[in-house]
């Protein structure tokens, strides 16, 4: 199991924020920004180079969450980032398909 399964299970504590019957998003615990929130599928994809035909509209289900998310922290008029890490040069650490929603600051473009 990966932490975010156990996350996802409530194996291990996490400031969930929204939860659905196959994804949930959760406050990370390092946060980037002064928003800074997780949305990943509760069973494991290793990454979104891996994901399939099959995970399409749970994918299409955790972007359109995302923006109820923007809301409810009220970062949706102000604008919002949804970043995918997919392998090492782009600097995955948690081999488990998450999207960060990062807001509440100006964002630098390009990232690092
Ligand atoms: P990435 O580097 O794209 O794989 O992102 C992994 C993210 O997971 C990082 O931003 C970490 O801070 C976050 N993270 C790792 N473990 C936890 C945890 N137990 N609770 C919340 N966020 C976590």
């Amino acid at each position: 199991m990966t932490i975010f399964e156990k996350i996802a299970s409530g194996e291990i504590p996490a400031k969930l924020i929204h939860e659905t019957e196959d994804f949930v998003a959760f406050h990370d615990n390092n946060p980037q920004a002064p928003v800074h929130v997780l949305i990943i599928p509760r069973k494991c994809i290793l990454r979104v180079a891996l994901a399939e035909a099959a995970h399409a509209d749970m994918l299409g289900r955790m972007l359109l969450a995302s923006r109820e998310i923007a809301e409810k922290l009220g970062v949706l008029e102000s604008g919002y980032r949804l970043v995918i890490n997919n392998g090492r040069d782009a600097g995955e650490s948690v081999p488990h398909l998450h999207i960060h929603l990062l807001a509440g600051r100006a964002l630098q473009w390009p990232p690092g």
